[in-house]
């Protein structure tokens, strides 16, 4: 992009995206009143009840919104200008019933989802357009073989939130309610070099408004590499966007003390002349600098398909 494409004469936008897995009052408002205190807003999921408590969710459970101090906490973050969005509803699978009332609930204390990042779980579930249908034709039957033979990744059938018969639809509600769902993340610091189209419209995703792709960086050590000093200074150089994908209740923190690496990436990237705003308020500002959301071509989609499979099949995570 050009000088000019970033609004108040700012050279790139950054913003990050926390999924709540692991968050807790134990670790979270930490790492928030750093980000606060260097004028940092970005954009936290929550959880609005708690799921199930088995042993193969012990990874990712967190704080849910079933906790009253945690709740206000969130509030507190809102009401500093971060913007609140939501994690699916809790860590294990939501029937259509259950995902009504977490709308419910959740409207009623922070307004709309305007984005919504999914966290799947391993067992059926209402996930949307999810595993292999995050890609488009051959790559989603390449994908499919491919869970075939490894052990993390689940078939692709358990993703159910675009089934009309299926007790995880909520299709329409998705339509109704939320304007922007995370699909593939890349290890890149700047998203515009794998497309133009950080935001877009699919052909065959007619229950989901708007898509977007992210910055992988999943724990407290990829998101320091991803912030080096070299990178930041591409994406300063490139008048770049990156939103980080990260989840903030993983190792950020370690015994009440935030990781000083994480300091000194923040301290390094707030020392530059970016714009650190909210997903969605990046995501309205390149709606009106495009004159709307592009809906992706065959080509387009296939393209950036295939980037991320031939990344995901050698390194990624998410
Ligand atoms: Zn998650």
């Amino acid at each position: 992009m050009n000088k000019e494409f970033w609004p108040d004469g700012k050279s790139f936008a950054f913003t990050i995206i926390d999924d709540t897995d692991k968050s807790t009052l134990e670790n979270a408002p930490i790492i928030y009143n750093y980000l606060y205190s260097k004028g940092i807003l970005t954009t936290k999921s929550v959880w609005v009840r708690d799921g199930k408590k088995s042993e193969e969710y012990e990874s990712v459970i967190g704080t849910t919104l079933i906790d009253k101090e945690y709740t206000n906490w969130v509030k507190s973050l809102q009401d500093k200008g971060f913007e609140i969005c939501l994690h699916s509803m809790t860590w294990s699978a939501s029937t259509r019933n259950q995902i009504v009332d977490g709308f419910n609930f959740f409207e009623s204390l922070f307004g709309k989802s305007k984005v919504l990042v999914q966290h799947n779980d391993i067992v059926a579930n209402e996930s949307i357009y999810w595993g292999s249908r995050r890609l488009v034709f051959p790559l989603n039957y390449v994908f499919e073989i491919i869970s075939l033979f490894s052990s993390n990744i689940p078939n692709s059938h358990i993703y159910q939130g675009e089934n009309t018969d299926s007790i995880y639809f909520w299709g329409d509600i998705c339509k109704e309610k939320v304007e922007f769902i995370r699909n593939l993340v890349f290890p890149s610091i700047n998203l515009f070099n794998i497309t133009p189209n950080v935001i877009h419209k699919r052909s065959r995703t007619k229950f989901v408004n708007n898509w977007f792709i992210s910055c992988e960086a999943p724990d407290v050590t990829s998101f320091v590499k991803l912030l080096s000093n070299e990178n930041i200074e591409k994406l300063l150089n490139e008048n770049g966007l990156c939103i980080v994908y990260t989840h903030f209740g993983k190792d950020f923190v370690e015994n009440g003390i935030l990781k000083e690496s994480f300091k000194i990436a923040i301290d390094n990237l707030v020392n530059k002349n970016g714009w650190f705003v909210p997903a969605s308020e990046i995501f309205e500002h390149l709606e009106n600098k495009f004159n709307g959301i592009k809906k992706l071509t065959y080509l387009e989609e296939l393209q950036l398909s295939w980037k991320w499979l031939k990344w995901k099949l050698f390194h990624g995570t998410s």
